[in-house]
């Protein structure tokens, strides 16, 4: 990372551990809505259609399958999409936990810094907090990488964070999650991919969504003479014990949450598995229902 990014953080650090700095608690709610109003109205991103003046908290999230796909870098595919999406945010909270390859949280936030830096926006890890769960309450915006989920979700228990991430979400600061970082979107993580490396206090997890992910979703490989179970097999084998649907979703696949609506988004179909039905292929473009199962 360049030093000017360093320094900006540094002092970003500073600024947001001295009381005295910190602005959002001395403003009244309702003057942060209304800025924030300002942003959903001229933003792409709102329909009009789904936007309720009456209230004043919007839910935004992006649940994408990676953070990159082939060929490109770490993120870039998503970046023309979190330019809009973060319009207006100038700092972003990382939640490093997933650690992909076991690497340190400060090596994983400069990736990250790095990536948001071609959009103006600063990365802080949430690791550099001495209060992880103030720092979640005053984030500005809110992305937690991929990597290993049990371990991510293993983090945030220990740290106490669950419910909070779960609060600020659903009072609408916005939210980007890729792979592991989607998974715990879901209802709980049994459909990850991970080895579970460590072992959570419980595979439950934010429930932003009423469905589970299982990310980097692959069809089977037609001619191969490999004998493991298909993704589809694990995910029905799933729902011999479960209710909770899946959804898988492909690479460069991600969810548009935008309060109550679901939409698939990039140029890939995902597929949709719920239990006693037939698997289905949902079109990009289409919104996903579906009504929470009894658990
Ligand atoms: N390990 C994946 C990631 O975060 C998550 C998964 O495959 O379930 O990149």
């Amino acid at each position: 990372m360049n030093n000017s990014i360093l320094e900006k953080r540094e002092h970003t650090k500073i600024r947001k551990n001295n009381p005295l700095l910190r602005t959002k608690k001395t403003q009244s709610i309702s003057s942060l809505y209304e800025g924030r109003y300002k942003i959903l109205l001229n933003n792409p991103f709102n329909s009009l259609n789904s936007l309720n003046l009456n209230r004043s908290i919007l839910r935004k999230l992006i649940i994408a399958s990676t953070s990159t796909i082939y060929g490109s870098g770490y993120l870039e595919y998503l970046l023309p999409t979190l330019a809009g999406f973060f319009e207006g945010v100038s700092t972003l909270l990382f939640i490093p936990y997933a650690r992909p390859g076991g690497i340190t949280y400060d090596a994983y936030t400069q990736i990250a810094a790095e990536a948001f830096a071609t959009i103006n926006i600063e990365v802080l890890g949430i690791h550099e907090f001495e209060n992880p769960t103030e720092a979640l309450q005053e984030a500005e915006a809110i992305f937690t990488g991929g990597g290993n989920t049990f371990e991510l979700l293993n983090q945030l228990y220990r740290h106490d964070l669950i419910t909070e991430l779960k609060t600020v979400l659903e009072n609408g600061t916005p939210y980007l999650g890729t792979s592991a970082g989607s998974n715990i979107c879901g209802v709980s993580i049994r459909n990850t991919n991970d080895m579970p490396v460590v072992y959570p206090p419980s595979f439950n997890a934010l429930e932003t969504i009423p469905f589970n992910i299982n990310a980097h979703y692959l069809n089977p490989v037609k001619g191969s003479v490999h004998m493991g179970e298909t993704r589809e097999t694990r995910i029905q084998e799933f729902h011999i014990y479960n209710n909770t649907p899946v959804l898988g979703l492909r690479e460069g696949s991600w969810l548009e949450v935008i309060d109550k609506k679901i939409i698939l988004k990039g140029t890939l179909q995902a597929r949709w598995f719920q239990k006693n039905q037939l698997p289905k292929e949902i079109a990009s473009g289409s919104e996903v229902f579906c009504k929470k199962e009894k658990l």
